[in-house]
């Protein structure tokens, strides 16, 4: 027995089997493992563009006053994205990317033994923040690719507190449209908060899809949730933010740290919102990318899940886990789908095109097809 055993036993026990969050590989730790340097990433739905920018220019200009606590509540941040969706200020909540929100959400509103409702194959973080304060994760299966919004309802019990939903799904693509969700939103008991996770309403060219500001009212337990770390090419910067009523926010205020948003976010977030050319430069580049890259991938006999996000699920009819080990060695990071339940898929975003020519290319390479292309 180790002499330490004994400090690992001091954590609360619903704690002891949580499984670390798997992010995508980053660049720099391929470089130190495999001492390839033109490798590419499209693993984590990052914009291949870079950053805005108008959010580069903004950020280096506030480099000197880094000595400066920032603004704690993001005074300035929450005025421009406030005029920017025709919400109230105290209808909005700023955070170290959107996944804080979720987690003071979770912290907010499920005890210990409450139920969090969502789906299966769908993003990781959501049992994770429920495991961690002893919630129980409901995961309802989903119909193909598709969220069943029924499905989910029935699931809903006298325990459920807190419904989370990502709509485009990750990892699947796949959206549900107004019709559903307007009569899910009727059915729900009052005591049941939803979460609208909108990471990826940026890449969304069907005008069924609902947008959960239209459904926003101070008497509904509903938050949408946004952030700039996709379509406004800002992961590395941390920023995201919750929109819902005031009297819900209000408390979620009170929990989080004063200073979740640092002064480079905050300055580098407000510029980013004023660039709508980069914004329709991204969207342009996505729309165009998914499906070319879908064209292809099919042409080589690869099934793809039909996709309103800026990524891709691709079922490789093999251990997705291999092929995706097999493109670290030809310098392409995707992304292994077996903790999300996939374990014959792989997830791909769009990229450059010439990162996604490079990754059509490996991809064949790697499952012996390059001769069908
Ligand atoms: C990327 C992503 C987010 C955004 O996370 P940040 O913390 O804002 O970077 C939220 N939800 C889902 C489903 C995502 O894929």
């Amino acid at each position: 027995m180790s002499p330490y055993s004994h400090i690992s036993a001091l954590v609360q026990p619903h704690l002891a089997g949580l499984e670390p969050y798997q992010a995508g590989k980053p660049l720099e730790e391929l470089a130190r493992e495999l001492g390839l340097t033109d490798a590419i990433k499209l693993a984590s739905n990052e914009n291949p563009l870079g950053p805005s920018p108008k959010a580069v220019a903004a950020i280096s200009q506030h480099l000197t006053t880094l000595h400066r606590y920032p603004d704690s509540h993001a005074y300035h941040l929450t005025e421009d994205v406030s005029r920017h969706l025709g919400v109230e200020p105290r209808q909005l909540i700023f955070g170290n990317g959107s996944d804080e929100i979720l987690d003071l959400l979770v912290r907010a509103l499920v005890p210990p033994g409450g139920e969090v409702v969502s789906t299966t194959h769908t993003f990781l973080m959501y049992g994770l923040l429920t495991r961690a304060v002893g919630g129980v994760f409901t995961p309802v299966p989903l119909d193909g690719m598709q969220v069943d919004l029924e499905a989910v309802f029935r699931a809903v019990s006298d325990r459920t507190r807190l419904i989370l939903l990502n709509n485009p799904n990750n990892p699947t693509g796949a959206v549900f449209y107004r019709e559903a969700w307007e009569s899910f939103l009727e059915s729900l008991p009052p005591r049941v908060t939803v979460v609208l996770d909108e990471a990826y309403i940026d890449f969304v060219d069907d005008s069924r899809v609902p947008q959960g500001l239209d459904y926003l009212a101070e008497d509904r337990p509903l938050v949408g949730l946004r952030t700039f770390s996709k379509a406004y090419g800002l992961a590395g910067l941390r920023v995201g933010y919750g929109y819902g009523p005031s009297g819900l926010l209000d408390i979620l205020h009170r929990l989080r740290m004063p200073f979740n948003v640092n002064r480079l976010a905050q300055a580098g977030a407000r510029a980013a919102l004023t660039d709508g050319e980069f914004l329709a430069r991204t969207r342009e580049l996505v729309r165009r990318g998914r499906e070319e890259l879908c064209r292809e991938l099919n042409r080589l006999g690869l099934d793809t899940a039909p996709t309103q996000a800026n990524f891709i699920l691709i079922e490789v009819g093999r251990s997705g886990r291999e092929v995706y080990q097999a493109m670290l060695q030809e310098g392409v990071i995707i992304r292994a789908m077996d903790a999300y339940g996939f374990p014959r898929h792989i997830r791909v975003n769009v990229g450059l095109p010439e990162e996604n020519r490079r990754f059509l290319q490996a991809l064949a390479k790697v499952m012996g097809l390059s001769g069908r292309t």
